[in-house]
């Protein structure tokens, strides 16, 4: 295992990070038993950053990871959970989540406490209602040690978040399929220049660059590769190839795949890929966009709507449905981003579209924005949206 540095600590992480979103499961719960094993095996293997988050798998990974982290393997590594900032309605909220965490995670302190999933709009809201006190307070008091924020908004949002806080990290979604996506390159240079450690979440894009078998058109081009990679090699690979990443978040449960990723991480370096790879893994990228049905980038010139749909993302869900074809996942996704839950409660769907037009001639890829957003409506909001709504509040609603 390599380790990097955190710059404002000096906290030596292990490279990659154990994500515990995706855990072994049986039966719809927790596979406790191979849960607990995985996550042991892998930091004796040296794996010392872990990373949960209130909502993962309904609330039952604080927990289990609670358990995995007796016997000594608390004082072993460093411990990453989340606020959940959805949830947030006072300062007092706050404090009652962090307690919940600690309780639930059998510790007295959380190392590296992230405000979970921020945009604008919720940063916003959470900073509103006092979060800065509140990270001030809890590291006073020592429940927390570092604190950061996790990211899923636009890039300009990303900067703003960076320039307002005490962060000494943050946790942003990166791979080569979305350089200009999010907080993208610019983000990760952006915050490693104000000395902030990245977490990088999502290297294979929740799982699909690391699929056995990519689209044609992306397994013609890795063939053309001097050295021989799988798909999954290549993602973590160019991800560890930026020197401003900290530590790249794996969600593993899988004893191949985790095998395959220790491995990864005691040889993988930052600057080791050619220019020949990299550019590469830019086309890929590239090829990867092409295959899209919208060629939306995300820049969110069209934003704000006045019937509030949130565009971009309608955007990104259509397309990654469309990419890598689970249709079911695709369309739970869909529901729950555009429900609101996870911002302020107010959905954002594309049925909402008006037609007023304010935003196509705002679109630098001259996408038909209204047309398009008829097609997204026709094919993700059938007749069982109301299910998938009701389960990711179930799931994402929990309270404290
Ligand atoms: S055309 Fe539709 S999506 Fe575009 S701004 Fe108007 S209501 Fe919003
Ligand atoms: S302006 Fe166009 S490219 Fe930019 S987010 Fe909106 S739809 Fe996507």
């Amino acid at each position: 295992m390599q380790y990097r540095r955190m710059p404002k600590n000096g906290d030596r992480l292990s490279i990659l990070g154990f994500g515990c979103m995706r855990l072994p499961s049986k039966d719809g719960k927790i596979d406790e038993a191979s849960a607990i094993r995985q996550i042991r095996g892998a930091v004796d293997q040296g794996v010392n950053y872990l990373d949960t988050a209130w909502p993962y798998h309904a609330g039952e990974s604080e927990p289990l990871l609670g358990k995995a982290l007796r016997d000594g393997y608390r004082s072993r590594i460093k411990l990453a959970t989340k606020l959940p900032t959805w949830m947030i309605k006072s300062r007092a909220d706050m404090d009652r989540f962090l307690a919940a965490q600690l309780k639930k995670l059998e510790t007295d302190r959380i190392d590296y406490y992230l405000l979970h999933a921020l945009d604008g709009a919720s940063w916003d809201a959470v900073e509103r209602l006092g979060v800065l006190d509140f990270l001030a307070q809890a590291q006073r008091d020592g429940r927390i040690v570092n604190a950061g924020f996790s990211f899923h908004g636009l890039a300009g949002d990303f900067r703003r978040i960076v320039d307002a806080g005490p962060w000494v990290f943050c946790q942003i979604q990166y791979n080569y399929l979305d350089q200009a996506y999010q907080a993208g390159t610019a983000g990760l240079e952006y915050a490693a220049a104000r000395g902030l450690g990245v977490i990088v979440m999502e290297p294979l894009r929740g799982g699909n660059l690391g699929l056995a078998k990519p689209p044609p058109a992306v397994e013609a081009l890795w063939s053309e590769a001097r050295v021989r990679r799988t798909p999954a090699e290549w993602a973590l690979r160019w991800v560890w190839n930026r020197p401003e990443v900290t530590v790249v978040l794996s969600g593993m449960n899988d004893d191949a795949h985790i095998r395959e990723n220790l491995a990864l991480a005691d040889t993988a370096q930052a600057g080791a890929l050619t220019p020949d790879e990299l550019a590469l893994a830019d086309r890929a990228g590239q090829t990867y966009r092409a295959l899209m049905k919208v060629g939306c980038t995300g820049c969110g010139y069209c934003m704000p709507c006045p019937a509030h749909v949130t565009i971009p993302i309608c955007f990104e869900e259509y397309n990654r449905l469309h990419l890598f074809g689970d249709v079911e996942a695709g369309k739970f996704r869909y529901a729950l981003r555009m429900s609101g839950e996870l911002v302020d409660g107010r959905p954002g769907f594309a049925s909402q579209c008006v037609r007023c037009g304010a935003c196509a001639a705002k679109c630098p890829q001259q996408i038909p924005i209204p047309d398009a957003l008829a097609q997204i409506a026709a094919e993700l909001e059938d007749a069982d949206l109301p299910r998938r709504l009701a389960r990711a509040r179930q799931i994402f609603k929990a309270e404290a």
